[in-house]
């Protein structure tokens, strides 16, 4: 146990994959965690039970009534919001060269999800944010972008410049909110969760050439959330969690 105890995460999209791992991973540093998802209800509230001192909220992060209620419920929930994690996201798999087939409506999806939604909670979530830290220490976001937003890579371009957008919104609010809120992102490489199973070119690619020589665990990426939410004095930093195949 760390001196986490009474501080309140909210983590986005934690009924699967990496946003499951980090939900887990800070309810053992003696985090209260509220728990999110679009739709796996019953998985959110088993998972709930599981962690104890936990709750479980349903919203649809891309309508703007259900983001203002999520954070409702949350401080309905814990009287209190310490730490959010932006990790709820959407992909589209689209070659690069094929223009057309990323159309209009695909990159407004992909903004709503990935940027705009983000935004809309931190907006909602700052007041009850900013209380907290009046107890002595800095609120924390931390947002899971990606590798694609840093280097021109990526599933798609829509996908890319979405998680490159969160990057730079993490630097710019880093800039607004301190000291009261620090501001993060975690931008993973190939991470091993449903979203990514079929993409075996990816694995290869990652076995073959990664310094690591294999894709991130998610736990690997709840790691890093723990060890940003342990660090006070880390702010508007990106930090590329790809196993090193940046370097090659
Ligand atoms: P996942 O599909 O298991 O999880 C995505 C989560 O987002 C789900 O819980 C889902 O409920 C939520 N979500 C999607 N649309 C939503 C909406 N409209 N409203 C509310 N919630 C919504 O995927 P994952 O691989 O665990 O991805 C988690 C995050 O990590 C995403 O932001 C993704 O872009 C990012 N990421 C993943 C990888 C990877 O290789 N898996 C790599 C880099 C970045």
């Amino acid at each position: 146990m760390t001196n986490q105890e009474h501080r309140v995460a909210l983590v986005t999209g934690s009924t699967s994959g990496i946003g499951a791992a980090i939900a887990k991973r800070l309810a053992q540093e003696g985090l209260t965690v509220a728990l999110h998802s679009k739709s796996s209800v019953s998985t959110g509230v088993a998972l709930a039970n599981e962690l104890g001192c936990a709750s479980y909220t349903q919203a649809d992060l891309a309508k703007e009534g259900d983001v203002r209620r999520l954070i409702e419920r949350v401080v309905e929930a814990h009287g209190r919001l310490d730490i959010l994690v932006n990790n709820a996201g959407i992909t589209e798999v689209i070659p690069h060269a094929s223009l057309k087939e990323a159309t209009a409506e695909i990159w407004r999806k992909l903004c709503e999800v990935n940027v705009i939604a983000p935004w809309l909670l931190i907006g909602e979530a700052e007041t009850v944010l900013r209380q907290s830290a009046k107890a002595g220490r800095s609120s924390c976001i931390v947002n899971i972008s990606s590798h694609a937003g840093v280097r021109p890579k990526g599933a798609s371009i829509p996908y890319a410049v979405s998680k490159a957008a969160l990057n730079h919104m993490t630097k710019l609010l880093a800039v607004s909110l301190g000291p009261v809120i620090r501001v993060n992102a975690i931008a993973p490489g190939l991470v091993d969760t449903p979203m990514t199973e079929s993409w075996e070119e990816a694995h290869e690619l990652w076995r073959n050439r990664s310094p690591m020589r294999r894709a991130a665990k998610p736990e690997d990426i709840a790691e890093l959330v723990a060890m940003i939410v342990r660090s006070d004095y880390l702010t508007g930093e990106v930090l590329v969690a790809d196993g090193g195949l940046n370097l090659i």
